[in-house]
């Protein structure tokens, strides 16, 4: 557990019981901890049809799995809908990121995250993916309010987790669990999009399953 000084968290409406959709241990890392340190009871929803391919996922998820155990967290390991998922994609393909593709991923992941929850007589979710600063937290959490929005009793909690020293703490968690390090985003389009980047910069194409937190002189 990471030592520094927290904020103590409230989740709306005072409620103590969260359901934590997570895309991926460096990102959920700080978040989970904050919660465990404001008492906050939760479980982690790990749904995530958009990571190609299927072994970047699983690396993704054993990873997340492995710190959830940790913490003795409860982890639900939701489908690899990923045919679905390309479904809803097509048409899409080539959108930049934070684009209409991005609401179309958000909306599908946290559509399912309401339902659980909702299933599940959980009175709160929120998300991991706004921790991180490639993403456009406005965009999450407007996915996030309208996933909610067809059930009476469950709230979206759009807490700023970047914030207070969030950011930081996340890429210290992230190395002193050696967590690994992805570098794109997940779809198989934002895979095809960094590698381009990166050829533009005569730097070779991404190599799945390489790179790990505080085990790389570029890892942070
Ligand atoms: S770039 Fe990321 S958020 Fe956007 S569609 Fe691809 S995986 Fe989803």
């Amino acid at each position: 557990m990471n030592e520094k000084p927290r904020q103590s968290l409230t989740p709306p409406d005072g409620q103590k019981k969260v359901l934590l959709h997570s895309c991926c241990a460096p990102c959920s890392g700080e978040v989970m901890e904050a919660m465990i340190a404001s008492g906050i009871d939760y479980t982690i929803f790990f749904y995530t049809p958009n990571i190609h391919p299927e072994r970047e996922y699983l690396l993704r998820k054993d990873e997340n799995i492995r710190f959830a155990d940790k913490h003795g967290v409860p982890f639900v390991d939701a489908d690899y809908d990923k045919d679905d998922w390309f479904a809803r994609a097509k048409g899409m393909e080539w959108e930049p990121e934070r684009g209409v593709r991005c609401t179309m991923c958000f909306d599908m992941r946290f559509e399912r995250t309401a339902l659980y929850a909702h299933e599940h007589d959980f009175p709160v979710m929120t998300s991991s993916l706004g921790i991180s600063r490639w993403k456009n937290m406005a965009q999450i959490n407007e996915c996030g309010q309208r996933a909610v929005s067809p059930y009476d009793g469950l709230s979206y909690w759009d807490f700023n987790w970047r914030k207070g020293g969030g950011s930081a703490r996340m890429i210290e968690i992230s190395k002193q669990e050696r967590f690994y390090q992805q570098e794109y985003c997940g779809c198989a389009y934002s895979l095809r999009d960094t590698n381009a980047h990166r050829r533009s910069q005569g730097r070779p194409a991404i190599e799945l399953g390489k790179l790990y937190y505080g085990t790389n002189d570029d890892a942070s």
